[in-house]
């Protein structure tokens, strides 16, 4: 197609939807048109409240200060998520955010860890970790360094509302000129040549003309599945879970700076603290456990008091064939669904937004641009899979569901990465890769993968020098952390909603 790309029509209001309204109006300013059509009778999904941290650089680009911002969604600070019972019963572990003790060069510093364990040292991976220390503690403050050193400090995301989020963007969206359309989309008209869509009709009558479409529908996937009949790749074979039930409690004191993912019988519940309420919920695979069995479950499991009922979200793990096709773009949940383990949602729709504002099609659709941008999807949708697949396999846990993940085939790609890791301690970071060799290693470690061997390079230190290293860096975080704010007290004085 060789038409301009001027008039753009973001169908749905959810968080998605107000994502890429709010980062395409902004970046491309009067060069765009941009109409967002939502229903107030079809509600959003309402969960989607844990973020990771390139979140800041979504931020950034919106030109949001952070305090006000976490002011208006009810926000909290998130340091990395902890797995509890994830390897098995009474064990936790965390992927905390940034780096962990040193740089030492080419061989990771977690070699050096693994040389003092192999002498008996038993300190644990995550004392050198800056970011786990304070979340443990409760505490946060912005932190770039630790103090006199150019070791990094704290890095962090956020949780919010998701409520209130949409409504955040949404009045940014309104700001800079985003037209809203409220109604309820009936029919998408297709050209009959092309078939590409030319509108979106609503029950009303109105008709949304547009050059370019993006499919923020959620679940329903309107345009790209409904209309334009895209297809599905099922993962549940990796993936076994395909519902989750949701209910907010009661906020508890200390708001922890982290999330919680804590394993359950036949899936795990999240809890994610805000300043209002802790969102939580329990995502389990239906062929373990029934509707009601999950709802008591997680009704027994909650720090606070129950603010409503509990209320059931039904999914297919898998991703659209195709997050292109024609003149319209899948984001959020009509382009595929991940659970949210490592809250990687959200992420995936700013991601998704940056790949195609960087082919963006002004100048007509080809191709070669829509190839591009499906193939870069697939990569990034493939990873991230795999990462979540990583948890659940590696298990020592005996209830059916957790013998089912240990037991089941896993993608090739996986499999050779958990091997390469057992055998070496080596994990790399793949090009563009969203999680870091600290995130992996810290999974793999967490999972109970243990590699066999640390690197020799290791060896450069003589088991004294290592011992002084690991005092050294565990003094300097330990001394920090203790001098930090709380995450409590951080809020009430600079971001209180
Ligand atoms: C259980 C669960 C937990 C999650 N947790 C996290 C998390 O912690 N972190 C994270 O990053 N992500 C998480 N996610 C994902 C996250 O919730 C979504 O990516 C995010 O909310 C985006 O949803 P959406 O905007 O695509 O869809 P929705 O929120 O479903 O919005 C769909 C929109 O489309 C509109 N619409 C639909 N049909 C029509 C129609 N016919 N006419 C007009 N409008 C229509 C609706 O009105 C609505 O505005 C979670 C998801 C689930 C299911």
């Amino acid at each position: 197609m060789n038409q301009q790309v001027q008039r753009l029509v973001v169908v749905g209001g959810g968080s998605s939807g107000w994502m890429a309204a709010s980062l395409l109006k902004r970046l491309f300013g009067q060069q765009l048109d941009v109409t967002l059509v939502e229903s107030d009778d079809i509600a959003t999904v309402g969960v989607g409240e844990a973020t990771i941290p390139p979140i800041l650089f979504f931020n950034r680009a919106l030109g949001i200060d952070e305090n006000a911002f976490l002011k208006a969604t009810g926000g909290t600070f998130k340091l990395g998520i902890e797995f509890d019972g994830w390897f098995e019963p009474q064990q936790a572990y965390m992927h905390a955010f940034g780096r962990l003790g040193k740089d030492m060069g080419l061989a990771g510093f977690h070699h050096t860890w693994l040389k003092a364990r192999a002498n008996g040292d038993a300190r644990s991976f995550w004392d050198f970790s800056v970011n786990y220390q304070a979340a443990k503690q409760a505490r946060y403050q912005p932190l770039s360094m630790l103090p006199n050193t150019n070791l990094p400090g704290l890095v962090h995301a956020y949780h919010f509302d998701a409520g209130l989020y949409a409504k955040y963007l949404r009045s940014l969206c309104e700001q800079w000129g985003v037209k809203r359309v409220e109604g309820r989309i009936e029919h998408v008209s297709l050209a009959p040549q092309s078939g590409f869509i030319e509108s979106v009709d609503l029950a009303d009558g109105q008709r949304i003309q547009g050059d370019f479409f993006i499919d923020c529908s959620g679940f329903r996937a309107l345009l790209i599945s409904e209309a334009l009949k895209t297809g599905y790749e099922d993962w549940r074979h990796w993936l076994p879970c395909d519902r989750a039930v949701a209910v907010g409690c009661e906020a508890t004191e200390p708001r922890l700076p982290y999330t919680r993912s804590i394993a359950h019988e036949f899936g795990w519940q999240w809890r994610i603290p805000l300043q209002h309420r802790t969102g939580n919920g329990l995502v389990y695979s239906s062929e373990h456990c029934s509707e009601d069995d999950a709802a008591a479950t997680l009704l027994a499991n909650l720090d606070g008091k129950a603010l409503g009922e509990p209320r059931t979200i039904r999914f297919t793990t898998g991703r659209r064939q195709k997050q292109w096709y024609k003149n319209c773009l899948a984001l959020g949940l009509s382009s595929g669904f991940l659970e949210p383990l490592e809250s990687t949602s959200l992420h995936m729709v700013q991601s998704g937004l940056v790949r195609f504002i960087k082919l963006f099609p002004k100048h007509g659709i080809n191709p070669e641009t829509v190839d591009e941008y499906n193939r870069q999807s697939k990569v990034e949708f493939e990873r991230i899979r795999d990462f979540i697949i990583l948890h659940y396999h590696l298990n020592a846990r005996s209830e059916p569901f957790w013998q089912r993940c240990r037991n089941m085939p896993i993608p090739p790609e996986l499999e050779r990465r958990i091997a390469l890791f057992r055998q070496s301690g080596s994990v790399f970071r793949e090009q563009d890769e969203l999680f870091t060799e600290v995130a992996w290693q810290q999974v793999m470690l967490g999972q109970g993968n243990i590699p066999e061997h640390y690197h020799p390079l290791a060896d450069s230190l003589s088991d004294t020098q290592v011992n002084e290293l690991l005092n050294n860096l565990q003094t300097l975080i330990n001394g920090t952390v203790e001098g930090l704010q709380t995450h409590d007290s951080y809020l009430q004085q600079h971001c209180h909603r």
